[in-house]
């Protein structure tokens, strides 16, 4: 993730992006009378449509002129770890996250 300069402020961002998000939920689980679970799926689909229509956006011919250059596998793998950390138990976060050893 990229911070900026000041680390309340990403907290801030960081929070009230929870907040909306958490509301979407709650939203969903109302109207649609679904299960958590179902809707939690529906929420990652979605960010993952995100991030494949903004790293659409800056690959040719769009070129966005921030300079980003997406990389799918390292970008979802750093998805999954952020979510995987937020969602987790700190026991199992740990087990988790932790580098693979070895090679099957
Ligand atoms: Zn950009």
């Amino acid at each position: 993730m990229h911070d900026t300069a000041d680390p309340a402020t990403d907290r801030d961002n960081a929070d009230i992006l929870h907040q909306r998000v958490l509301t979407l939920f709650c939203e969903a689980l109302e109207v649609n009378e679904a299960q958590p679970m179902d809707v939690l799926e529906t929420l990652a689909a979605a960010l993952g449509k995100v991030y494949r229509e903004v790293a659409d956006a800056h690959m040719p011919p769009r070129h966005c002129v921030c300079g980003w250059q997406p990389s799918a596998y390292a970008d979802v793998h750093a998805l999954q770890y952020a979510l995987a950390r937020a969602a987790l138990p700190a026991p199992l976060s740990s087990l988790a996250l932790s580098p693979v050893i070895g090679h099957a």
